[in-house]
């Protein structure tokens, strides 16, 4: 997929030192390619959801109805619970083992540099670059994801858009033949 250049400059670092906060840093086959800084930005807007969805009261979590692909039915959903499942499920399939198993320990469960460090027998340079290069393989595939992305998160959270596709308009007669069941005369109970 091609990123936009809009899109790469609102998720560029302006510190960047290899894109200077422009977002696209070399060409790939003519298009310019979006900078690291850029997938790690992407991964934090990210998993900053995915904090306060899985952390945030269950009762707070919303029911919503939503349009699917196949034929424009509608189906019901929850959001919240989805996303979760939809990071978790991905980041687990993109990752190396080795990758995975950090990610669990940092963003899962939420171990900070010196426990990861002790646990996984590493230091803490180390450390760094590998979160560093989780959150930008995972970012990458966060909005490159086909055929729905995770990000933007308005777009997953407010209706998911599929290239190509539109939801058809609910035909007229359907919305006429609308009738509450009604009790019939007959099966009323008899007056003594
Ligand atoms: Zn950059």
């Amino acid at each position: 997929m091609e990123w936009t250049r809009s899109e790469t400059l609102a998720m560029a670092v302006p510190s960047c030192a290899s894109c200077y906060g422009t977002g696209t840093h070399g060409v790939k086959n003519g298009t310019p390619q979006a900078c690291n800084c850029v997938f790690r930005s992407v991964f934090r807007a990210c998993y900053a959801r995915f904090r306060h969805c899985s952390t945030k009261e269950k009762y707070l979590s919303k029911v919503s109805l939503e349009y699917t692909a196949r034929g424009g039915h509608r189906i019901w959903g929850r959001k919240d619970e989805e996303y979760v499942a939809d990071f978790t499920l991905v980041s687990r399939r993109t990752l190396a083992p080795d990758e995975y198993r950090l990610f669990s320990f940092h963003f899962l469960l939420g171990a900070d540099w010196r426990l990861c460090c002790r646990q996984m027998k590493m230091d803490r340079g180390n450390f760094f670059h590998a979160v560093y290069r989780i959150e930008q393989k995972l970012g990458k595939v966060f909005r490159e994801l086909k055929p729905y992305a995770l990000f933007p998160l308005d777009e997953y959270f407010n209706g998911r858009a599929e290239t190509g596709w539109r939801p058809e308009p609910t035909p007229q007669s359907r919305m006429l033949a609308l009738r509450p069941p009604l009790s019939p005369v007959w099966a009323l109970p008899k007056a003594a």
